[in-house]
């Protein structure tokens, strides 16, 4: 019946043997076009789940659409349905199929959530729970979620950083890209306005500055210690003392008696930060340039340290000039961001 036109030479609803003028799109009447409507807002989604690794191909269909194309019609299944019955296509509504984190574009790229562009596959962060160990948000999107900062501006500050660590200058250990740092004071963790960025660190010094806490008179405490033991002379470490030794003698040829005069000494406190413990005893620290691992040989034993300190030492690889840096680091960015 579609094509055919009533007497005045219009066209009539294509629908049966409807004979009403087809004044909808050019081919429904209103009533036959609003029950076409109504069925289509009841259907449910389209419930496509994609086999993991499944190639897909973008929508041709225009309007911005994201979806993949399904069959030889090069279209989504839903432009594919608006083709099949208007003969033309609209803008619709980008919502991702299920399952579609699982496809994969003829070029082995992923289809971020967020800005729906197709990404190769280093453009993801690695996430153990999702089903393809990837994150559905693309860095860019992720980092500008978190820090706003946008793909344009990381990559400037990639670039006016030559691609390394603002304080270390070297390149992430574990090859990640390098994080956005941000002052905390501004923004509490883990979010930025944007306004406080400082730079882009690798993620040892970064988590090294948190154990600071961002504090330049930490941090100098913390070089100012390092600086004070590489002055000292060797541990006198007791051959044979009476027993009973305790724990820390094994890894630090410590007794419980030389530990508890150190503490006394220290006022019961953190040797850097000044602190008091709380429920943790104070770490034995040590040289990790003379025993990189434990037991140590009890020689390089230094002072006693929070653990907070404790690590935040290794983080800057017990580097007092790092540690200098650092703090001059966030002095500089302080007079930005108060
Ligand atoms: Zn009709
Ligand atoms: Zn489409
Ligand atoms: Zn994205
Ligand atoms: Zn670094
Ligand atoms: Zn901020
Ligand atoms: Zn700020
Ligand atoms: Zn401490
Ligand atoms: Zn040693």
């Amino acid at each position: 019946m579609f094509g055919t036109e009533d007497w005045t030479g219009r066209p009539v609803c294509r629908q049966g043997e409807c004979t009403e003028p087809a004044v909808i799109a050019g081919q429904w009447c209103p009533g036959h076009a609003l029950g076409r409507l109504r069925r289509d807002l009841e259907r449910p989604e389209p419930k496509t789940t994609f086999k993991r690794g499944a190639t897909a191909r973008v929508c041709a269909a225009g309007h911005g659409c994201q979806y993949p194309a399904v069959g030889s019609s090069g279209l989504c299944g839903r432009h594919e349905r608006q083709m099949e019955r208007w003969g033309r296509t609209t803008p619709i509504a980008q919502r991702r199929p299920r399952g579609a984190a699982l496809l994969r574009d003829a070029q082995g790229r992923k289809q971020c959530s967020v800005c729906l562009t197709w990404q190769e596959l280093g453009a993801y962060a690695a996430s153990p729970v999702q089903a393809d160990g990837l994150q559905p948000r693309c860095k860019g999107c992720v980092r500008f979620a978190t820090y706003h900062v946008t793909p344009e501006r990381y990559a400037a500050l990639v670039e006016a950083q030559g691609g390394v660590c603002g304080l270390c200058g070297q390149r992430d250990s574990s090859g990640r890209d390098l994080t956005v740092d941000h002052d905390h004071r501004c923004c509490p963790v883990p979010r930025s306005c944007g306004r406080c960025v400082r730079g882009l660190l690798c993620n040892r010094c970064n988590v090294g500055l948190g154990r600071f806490q961002d504090s330049p008179e930490m941090l100098r405490a913390a070089a100012a210690y390092l600086t004070f033991w590489s002055a000292q002379p060797p541990r006198r470490v007791p051959a044979e003392p009476p027993k009973p030794r305790g724990r820390r003698w094994p890894k630090f040829r410590l007794t419980d008696e030389e530990y508890a005069r150190t503490v006394a000494a220290q006022g019961g406190s953190c040797a850097v930060c000044r602190r008091e413990p709380g429920r943790r005893s104070l770490s034995v620290d040590h040289d990790h340039r003379c025993c990189a691992t434990t037991p140590a040989c009890g020689t390089c034993v230094r002072g006693l340290l929070c653990t907070s300190c404790n690590t935040g030492l290794s983080h800057f690889n017990e580097d007092a000039e790092l540690i200098i840096r650092t703090a001059e680091y966030v002095e500089a960015h302080m007079i930005v961001c108060t």
